[in-house]
């Protein structure tokens, strides 16, 4: 299977030739075309199987589709990955950056142990996708700075090693105010029953299952 195969826009493929890809790895040949479908998804996928582009990829592409069609005039949040730490989110971004090089949506990177202020202005200027750790987000959302009713695609990044840096808290008080209606990317790389049972009150019934 190549690439070609997925129904990628040509703007994609042509990043991801870029970026020396050739063919999908098995998550991102399960995930990419139910994301792109709209369906809910949990994923038990570790690090190195190249799981994020396995969602940011069609996220761009969806996100782009329905920004021609919609011709939003502001940009308003649309997507939002929730991810334990600061590594992973810089990580992710770029992910995003690579990935939509050839599009026009913008995103930005939210993370603790840092002023806000680049991260509030870049709130400010308008994004389409923020990536962020929970704490700092949760922090900033409070201060008024983060709109989320918008929103599309939420994201949960690692979310067994969300519960063992004790984030559960600060997720538990983001998610009231995430649209319910939206497309819920689950990915762990266990799955104890706790962490079965958040996937359950996070995603909607019978999620396509990845692994
Ligand atoms: P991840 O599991 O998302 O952290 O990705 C692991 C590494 O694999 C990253 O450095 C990616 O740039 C790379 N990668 C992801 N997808 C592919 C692919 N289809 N072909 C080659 N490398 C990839």
């Amino acid at each position: 299977m190549s690439f070609d195969d997925l129904n990628l826009i040509e703007p994609i493929l042509q990043a991801l030739q870029e970026e020396g890809y050739s063919t999908p790895t098995p998550i991102q040949q399960q995930a990419i075309p139910h994301v792109l479908e709209g369906k809910d998804l949990l994923g038990v996928a570790q690090t190195g199987t190249g799981k994020t582009a396995a969602f940011t990829v069609p996220i761009l592409q969806v996100l782009h589709q329905t920004a021609l069609v919609e011709r939003h005039s502001q940009s308003r949040i649309r997507c939002l990955v929730l991810t334990p730490t600061r590594e992973l989110a810089i990580q992710i971004g770029e992910s995003f950056a690579a990935y939509g090089r050839h599009l026009k949506l913008r995103h930005t990177v939210i993370f603790g142990g840092v002023g806000q202020m680049p991260q509030t202005s870049a709130l400010k200027r308008g994004v389409e996708v923020v990536i962020a750790t929970p704490g700092r987000l949760l922090d900033l959302m409070n201060q008024g700075f983060v709109d989320l009713r918008h929103l599309e695609v939420f994201v949960l990044d690692e979310a067994d090693r969300m519960l063992d840096m004790g984030f559960i808290h600060d997720i538990r008080r983001i998610l009231p105010k995430l649209p319910a209606r939206r497309q819920t990317l689950f990915f762990s790389a266990t799955m104890p029953p706790q962490i079965q049972e958040l996937a359950n009150t996070i995603l909607r019934p019978n999620p396509v299952k990845v692994a």
